[in-house]
């Protein structure tokens, strides 16, 4: 059987291991340091941790579980890793340059149950959730990619954006922010970390109680339900009835603005009266309207992007209506890379090469 991921403990968890095992609690505090500050790759580099603590070590977890499949660079400095899964599947993991820093999109499942009639990701069944382990680890690959082009650079920040619903995976998810905010780890701060989600109210709530202080954003993409079930059947089970309270619970419990996206399809819900009526459901929420151009996929053909200037027109609505909102740049396009048109060309490494 294949060894876990010594990347999908948090601190605590790690530290009661140890205890359960009969190590000192303390020693967690030296394996993290070489796990998330020295980076080492394997269990022997820990040279200055305890012998038989290394052998236990050894014998359950892994340290490395993904292998770089292939690896794309962009004219813009974007890189998308097509990373393998100890089982055969393939994902994507996606390291975008900004002004303010570098951001790292991972992928929280092996395909996607929402179905989202517009997404890549949605085309493939939910093949299963990703370990926290193993959502960790994306980061770490980037960030070891990184140290090894030697110019000192570190992923700032982190969206969780990638293949999958990571509301669908919470727990797995909630670990792993736990792990890359930890301050003595990777200390990404939760302000840099953005998790979007198609709109599950019940784990909304669930989050925000939680506290953990990080970005949430919401995939709405429509401003009615008509249209909203229409272009998403999670809709269906969940309408803005259900959705905009739980998103008003998210922004009093965190006091934070929360991010709606929206997807501009040309002709389906780009006309001024779509900005009109989504200007008039956001009201005076605490509210970023982020717009996205849409990435064309070959299977939706039903959709097309929207024109620049009506994507400047509903911009121009929205800000007239007093709307906080701004236009996404695209990171690249020239690579399929951009977030949220992730989808393993295979899902599984072909047998003959
Ligand atoms: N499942 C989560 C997170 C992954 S999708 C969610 O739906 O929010 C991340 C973002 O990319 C979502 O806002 C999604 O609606 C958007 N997206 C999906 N397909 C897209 C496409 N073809 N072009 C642009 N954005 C897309
Ligand atoms: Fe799944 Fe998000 Fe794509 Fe919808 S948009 S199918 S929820 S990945």
């Amino acid at each position: 059987m294949n060894k876990e991921s010594i990347y999908g403990l948090t601190f605590e968890q790690l530290s009661a291991w140890l205890l359960e095992h009969g190590h000192k609690k303390g020693r967690a505090s030296k394996v993290w340091e070489w796990l998330y500050r020295k980076r080492v790759t394997s269990f022997v580099d820990m040279v200055d941790v305890n012998k038989d603590l290394l052998t236990l070590l050894e014998k359950n977890y892994s340290i490395q579980t993904l292998t770089e499949h292939t690896k794309q660079e962009s004219a813009d400095g974007t890189i998308k890793f097509l990373l393998k899964l100890s089982d055969g599947n393939l994902i994507e993991t996606v390291l975008m340059r900004h002004k303010y820093g570098l951001s790292v999109c991972v992928t929280t499942q092996v395909g996607c149950n929402i179905g989202c009639s517009f997404c890549a990701s949605g085309l493939l069944k939910k093949d299963r959730d990703l370990s926290s382990g193993e959502i960790v680890e994306q980061i770490m690959k980037v960030q070891l990619h990184l140290d090894q082009v030697g110019k000192g650079e570190r992923v700032s920040h982190i969206v969780v954006m990638g293949i999958g619903e990571p509301f669908d995976n919470f727990e797995n998810m909630v670990d792993f922010l736990e792990i890359v905010k930890d301050q003595k780890g990777l200390e990404i701060g939760p302000r840099h970390i953005t998790v979007s989600t198609s709109g599950l109210a019940d784990k909304i709530y669930e989050f925000a109680d939680m506290k953990l202080q990080v970005n949430l954003a919401i995939s709405l993409h429509a401003p009615n339900n008509e249209l909203r079930t229409r272009i998403m059947k999670i809709n269906r089970a969940i309408p803005l009835e259900k959705l905009m309270p739980a998103i008003d619970y998210y922004i009093e419990k965190s006091n934070r603005r929360i991010t709606i996206e929206y997807i501009l399809l040309k002709d389906v819900n780009d006309q001024k009266e779509h900005a009109l009526e989504l200007a008039e459901l956001m009201g005076d929420r605490r509210a970023y309207v982020n717009l996205i151009p849409y990435n064309p996929v070959d299977e939706h053909s039903q959709y097309q992007r929207s024109e620049e200037r009506t994507v400047l027109d509903f911009y121009d609505t929205l800000k007239k209506k007093g709307i906080t909102c701004g236009i996404r740049i695209e990171h690249g396009t020239d690579i399929d890379a951009a977030c949220g048109q992730l989808r393993s060309k295979q899902m599984k490494e072909p047998q003959t090469k």
